[in-house]
Formats: C-alpha cells, structure tokens, sequence
C-alpha cells in the first residue's frame, strides 16, 4: 500500500483520518491508532527508502497524515538531504504542500488550506450569496482591452465564512482572457470595504498586447452565472476528488503540482482559497482558475491550470 499512486489513497486516507467528527470515541480513538500506525510506517519506509520514486511517493503520503511527527521526520529529511533527494526536482517542504501545509527556514509549520469547505451551488442570478463568481467591471485589460472581472466577490461575515478569519470583503480580480498567459499569477490588493488595486502582469513570452477572445456572449454568461454559496459544508476533498465543482476552502483539485504562490509582499505562502472551473461559467473554455490569498498583506493571487 505504501506504493500506491497518489489521488485515490489519499481520498480514502484522507476521509479515514480527518474526519473524526462523526465517529464515537470509541471509534475516535481507534482511528488515532490506526493513523498513527500508518504513518510510523510509512516514516520507517521512508527512512530507508533507496530510490527517488518510493520517497516520492512516501513523502506524498506522510504529507497527507500531517502531524508533527510527520513534519519531524519531513523537516530531517530538508535538512540531511539522503541520496535519493538528487533524483527529485523539489524538497520535502514542497512535498509536505500536497496535504495543505508547510514549514519554513525557522521549522514553523504553515498551514496552507482551510480546515472547511464550502461548495458554490446554482441558485438564480438575482439570490443574494456572500460568494460570487464573474462580477463585471467597467476597466480594462492593458494587453487585450477587453473588460476585467471581479472572479470572486467573497464577504467573510457571512457566518458560514467565519473560518476564513475575514472582517470584510475580499475581491479576486483579473482579465479572464490573459490570466493563463500570464508570467506567474495574477495578483491584486484587497480592503475589506471592497476596494481593488490590481498588479501589473506581463505575458509569460514578453508580449505586449494579444487579442480579445472573450466573445461578448462569453462575458455576459460569466458574470450572469447562478452560482452561489452552498448552505452546507462539503467533505474537506470534496473539490480535490472532482473536476467540475467551484469550492471555497478545503482542498483543490491541482491539475498540475499543488502551487502555493509566495506572497509578493511578504515571502510568506498564500492560502488556497478558491477554486473555479472555466467550463461551469463559459462555454468552451477549459481548465481551472485557483485562488489564493495573504491574510495578513490582503493579496491575492490567481493562478490558471489545465491539462
Ligand atoms: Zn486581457
Ligand atoms: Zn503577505
């Protein structure tokens, strides 16, 4: 089992170990064992593993457990690098990123993802939500000229947002057309009364301009989807196991790598907050819009993945 590919131990793991909330103490208790069990191997694996792809795979998967014991054995690891560490393309705290934490230079641990999910449901385009994805904007973008987007309009004192730890309003803004062609993420500064201020970007191949292929049609039907906030919470993975729900919090479904942006103001990582998938508010379009956020710089940044 320690071998398996990554995606469906993890689900199976993940709802095994986490969510101990509906259990009996009883039950509670013996789920502990069992966690800590799997990962005491999994450490004792992974300490004499010989090759890159089975310390791969195992570091992915004591990510997932994510206690302190597993970050010990994670930050060692950073430290004391073993031989197969030459056959990775990154080191045990980015691998650690895969179950929504981190740790930095100083052995602190990060947490990286929310510990609650929200999805975003249809309603009708005139229900009031706390979350809303595709508000228009009169501005425009400097490299096509068509009109920016509010992707996400989000007010965390709305109750069921309290997790967020938000006073206020956050906005996640972009120009839909350029925000996959972008060097990096796209960022701007939030103030919790709603206020703006979007980040210069530059286009991954230095152009300048390109042209606008949000079609009139395309614009109207992203900013007048129905989606709105769930009125339940969803299963932490509920967005990381499919690839056509809009969520808020838990976990992503990464096309890619997990990417955790860096805060460009203070060097810290972001948050994952949000994720949207194009095809639920554009016809044609393919991939997904991920949203992170600092809370302590109100910056956020947007990042487009496909496959
Ligand atoms: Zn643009
Ligand atoms: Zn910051």
């Amino acid at each position: 089992m320690f071998f398996c590919k990554k995606q469906n131990f993890f689900y199976e793991f993940s709802s095994r170990s986490r969510d101990l909330a509906h259990f009996s103490r009883a039950q509670a208790a013996r789920s502990l064992q069992l966690r800590e069990n799997v990962r005491d191997g999994l450490i004792h694996a992974l300490l004499s593993a010989e090759y890159s792809s089975a310390a791969s795979n195992l570091m992915s998967c004591l990510a997932m457990q994510g206690d302190d014991k597993a970050m010990e054995t994670l930050l060692e690891l950073e430290r004391n690098p073993r031989p197969w560490r030459k056959g990775l393309y990154v080191d045990p705290s980015s691998y650690a990123q895969i179950g929504g934490w981190t740790f930095d230079k100083e052995s602190q641990k990060i947490q990286l993802n929310f510990d609650t999910c929200y999805p975003m449901v249809k309603g009708t385009t005139s229900e009031k939500s706390p979350v809303r994805i595709g508000r228009a904007r009169e501005d425009t973008c400097p490299h096509c000229g068509g009109r920016m987007v509010d992707m996400l309009v989000l007010d965390g004192r709305d109750e069921r947002l309290k997790f967020l730890g938000l006073d206020g309003i956050l906005t996640a803004t972009c120009c839909p057309n350029c925000v996959g062609f972008l060097k990096g993420p796209a960022f701007n500064s939030f103030t919790l009364d709603g206020g703006v201020e979007v980040f210069p970007s530059e286009f991954f191949d230095g152009a300048e301009k390109t042209d606008c292929y949000v079609s009139p049609e395309d614009y109207k039907a992203l900013t007048e989807n129905p989606f709105v906030l769930g009125e339940a919470p969803v299963p932490l993975f509920y967005g990381a196991a499919c690839q056509d729900v809009n969520t808020v919090g838990g976990f992503a479904n990464w096309v890619q790598d997990a990417e955790y942006t860096t805060c460009p103001h203070c060097g810290k990582p972001m948050k994952y907050l949000a994720q949207i998938q194009w095809d639920t508010v554009f016809d044609c379009a393919e991939g997904t819009l991920y949203v992170e956020f600092c809370p302590d710089c109100h910056i956020v940044s947007m990042q487009h993945q496909q496959t």
